[in-house]
């Protein structure tokens, strides 16, 4: 697809923004970047884009822009953008056609992908994917939702066997002619009610996935999740007890072509062993056996906020999965816990509903101490059941729990929700957690 001479517009400023503008003038397309974001606030970004000679609306011009029907090809949105959003609105209105970042990086690419979707574990099993293809010698590299967007990777013009793709349900809005190899659908629960008031919309753009694929694909899906995967061909994984193609528990995988042990593996929890059931699949429809991609697999380590271990003091552990940005994540993480739990959670108000927390409670956590926006709503739910205590930072919740916890205890900050209330996103929650604990002494 040729975009010579063509004026298109990147709506959002940040690293798909980027990857997409790349993409666009190598197509020969005129360019302009356009964000409503405050300029300051995205600062760094318009830097690189300026230095890069791209046209940029940063703020209030793009706030302002008037956009006239016939002027613009085509506008490309970033996943962080909602189309339904002013900017956005403006183009469709005047009947400019909106590319979502992925569908738009995707019309430029020859690789094959492998495209992971799901509330939790998308980031963890794209990892999985890239490093497996990796140590068996196919090229690979994890990007999409998570690290560097697919229109930056095209761009780059590398050439890779294979992409492990991370997909969010947002750049799946926008999809038209987008057709992995290989769709992964890990797990469905609710999340982001910010973003869609009704759970069938999320749920629905999610299954887009599979939307284009034909029987000459694959559709690695969890056993019993109740979606559509289309034409493709379909196979089952579990490691909760369902009947499946690919099942693990006791730590043996068993699958059509017989079991495999999991001994080297060094992922926890059972949640860990459906993301590594699916990469697994994933990998090997692309010819891989599964002794040589466990060999690539063992020794992998979650990435970071998830679940990992950072400090050991005083016999008990610190766990960082701040990365548990709703209650399906907290859940899966607080099964995977084999010891008694003090666990820090709370944060912003997603309307989400804690009551279902309820039952995995007794027998595994101990106390509870509460942060964030969502603390006093928290509190009077739990405080009947167990022993919760507030706090008003994360260096107090940390030493309130270091106090409730006896020696053997794990003390896991596992929020179950987002932490845009007290700061900038998970990453820095995280760290803030890990300052704290390792300020203890
Ligand atoms: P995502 O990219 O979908 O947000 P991550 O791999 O970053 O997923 O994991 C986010 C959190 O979700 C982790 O911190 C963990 O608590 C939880 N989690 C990871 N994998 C799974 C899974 N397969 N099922 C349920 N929860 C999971």
């Amino acid at each position: 697809m040729s975009l010579q001479d063509q004026n298109i517009a990147i709506l959002g400023a940040g690293r798909s923004g980027l990857g997409a503008a790349r993409l666009a003038r190598l197509h020969g397309a005129r360019v302009t970047v356009m964000d409503e974001g405050d300029p300051a606030r995205i600062a760094p970004a318009l830097e690189k884009l300026h230095a890069e000679g791209f046209d940029t609306l940063p703020g209030a011009p793009a706030r302002d822009l008037v956009v006239r029907p016939g002027e613009w090809s085509r506008a490309v949105i970033s996943p962080g953008l909602d189309a339904g959003w002013p900017l956005p609105k403006k183009f469709t209105s005047a009947g400019v056609p909106l590319t979502g970042e992925m569908e738009f990086g995707y019309g430029f690419c020859r690789t094959s992908l492998a495209a992971i979707t799901g509330t939790n574990g998308k980031s963890t099993c794209t990892e999985i994917t890239a490093a497996v293809f990796n140590g068996c010698g196919l090229k690979s590299l994890p990007c999409g939702n998570h690290g560097v967007s697919l229109s930056e990777v095209v761009a780059s013009g590398e050439n890779y066997d294979v992409l492990a793709l991370e997909v969010s349900s947002f750049q799946l809005e926008t999809i038209r002619a987008f057709r992995p190899r290989v769709a992964v659908w890990l797990n469905f629960a609710p999340d982001h009610l910010d973003r869609y008031p009704v759970m069938e919309e999320y749920f629905s753009a999610k299954a887009r996935i599979f939307e284009n694929m034909t029987g000459e694909d694959l559709a690695v899906v969890r056993a019993g999740e109740p979606v559509n995967s289309g034409a493709a061909r379909r196979v089952t994984f579990s490691a909760h007890g369902m009947e499946a193609d690919w099942t693990w528990a006791d730590s043996v995988i068993r699958h059509p072509g017989g079991e495999a042990p999991t001994g080297g593996i060094r992922l926890r929890g059972r949640h860990n062993m459906e993301n590594l059931l699916a990469a697994l699949i994933a990998c090997q429809s692309f010819g891989l056996d599964v002794p040589d991609m466990l060999r690539a697999a063992a020794g992998f380590e979650p990435p970071a906020h998830r679940c990992e271990l950072v400090r050991e003091w005083r016999g008990r552990e610190f766990i960082n999965d701040s990365k548990a940005t709703n209650l399906h994540a907290l859940n899966a993480c607080l099964l995977a816990m084999d010891r008694p739990v003090i666990l820090i959670a709370g944060g912003k108000d997603k309307q989400l509903d804690y009551a279902p927390l309820l039952a995995s409670l007794p027998g595994r956590v101990r106390a509870m101490v509460l942060i964030g926006e969502i603390a006093p709503a928290l509190h009077s739910l739990f405080s009947p059941h167990l022993p919760c205590e507030r706090a008003a930072d994360m260096d107090e919740a940390v030493r309130r729990a270091a106090r409730l916890s006896q020696e053997g205890d794990l003390v896991l900050l596992s929020p179950g929700t987002s932490s845009f209330d007290m700061y900038t996103g998970y990453a820095q929650r995280g760290e803030a957690f890990r300052a704290a604990a390792l300020s203890l002494h």
